[in-house]
């Protein structure tokens, strides 16, 4: 099946950078969030986001336009029956999560693929919700979109080949390079960052070295762009922490316990830059 429009459910940080994503790669968009002003405020972020790419040369005036013009904004989930493959974008909550993909599956053609963005809960879980758990795959992009290279494609236990190959297409077409994935809680990428973080945080309470030397260590010597510890204040540390609280329960193995003293600066307050304060000050 050849996708030529995708349908997004949240025109947030994630939805509004999938959209762009696919409309300068030539693939019609119709966004749908719960409020007008929401879907502005996402066709606004991709303006400025492809403004920023003609001010480096990416791309041109015309370029601009006519990815924008391959946006459409709606209210309405009815408009998503414009679209081949429907991507849910919507805040991270699992009820939530449950009443779009039942009230989408419910109106969208038999032969559409649904797909959802979520970062921690069951892709093989969400797919029996729906009337087509054959057509339901995951697509968890990171963030920023339009920056970032990879997607992870998450196959439920009743996952098609057809339609992991033509989510995998879609990914390739958009510029992106896909990493398929069984489903499991944190998939590949997060479930070996996170506890890679939490480590960072019982060697810091172990004394074992100073914040910024535990940053440098792992910058200089394995490569990094940026430590552990300071990207935890960026993740925000009850992020991390919720993360790790899910790894413990749904795999019952201790390894996956969070560190003390991530709980004790979540519990102050300390959640990194959002609160100003983390490892470091901001
Ligand atoms: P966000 O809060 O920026 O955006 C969520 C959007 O969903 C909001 O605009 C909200 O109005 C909208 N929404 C809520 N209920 C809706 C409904 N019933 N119908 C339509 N829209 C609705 O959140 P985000 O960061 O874009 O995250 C979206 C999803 O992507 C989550 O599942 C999250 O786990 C996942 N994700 C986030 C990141 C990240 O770094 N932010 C990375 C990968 C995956």
């Amino acid at each position: 099946m050849t996708i030529q429009t995708v349908g997004i459910i949240g025109a947030g940080t994630m939805g509004n950078g999938i959209a762009q994503a696919c409309a300068v790669s030539g693939i019609n968009v119709v966004m749908v969030d719960i409020s007008d002003a929401a879907v502005q405020k996402g066709l606004a972020t991709v303006a400025g986001s492809l403004d920023r790419l003609i001010k480096k040369e990416k791309i041109t005036e015309a370029d601009k336009a006519a990815a924008l013009a391959r946006i459409k904004t709606s209210t309405s989930y009815d408009d998503l029956k414009a679209a081949q493959l429907v991507i849910e974008a919507a805040t991270e909550n699992y009820e939530l999560k449950l009443k779009i993909l039942k009230q989408v599956d419910g109106l969208v053609a038999p032969e559409v693929i649904i797909a959802s963005n979520t970062s921690s809960i069951s892709i093989t879980k969400l797919a029996a919700a729906t009337s087509r758990a054959d057509r339901f795959i995951g697509m968890h992009f990171f963030n920023p979109v339009p920056m970032m290279a990879l997607v992870e494609i998450i196959r439920g236990l009743q996952t098609s080949d057809a339609t992991h190959d033509a989510v995998k297409a879609l990914a390739e077409a958009l510029g992106k390079s896909p990493i398929t994935v069984k489903n499991a809680p944190g998939f590949v990428v997060n479930r070996i960052l996170v506890p890679m973080i939490n480590e960072a945080f019982f060697v810091l309470a172990e004394g074992l070295a100073t914040p910024e030397d535990i940053d440098a260590g792992m910058k200089l010597g394995c490569n990094q762009p940026i430590g552990p510890l300071a990207l935890a204040d960026m993740i925000g540390l009850d992020v991390c922490l919720a993360v790790m609280d899910v790894y413990l329960t749904e795999f019952g193995d201790s390894k996956y316990r969070p560190c003390p003293l991530l709980k004790e600066m979540v519990a102050a307050g300390r959640l990194g830059r959002k609160t100003g304060r983390g490892v470091y000050s901001y």
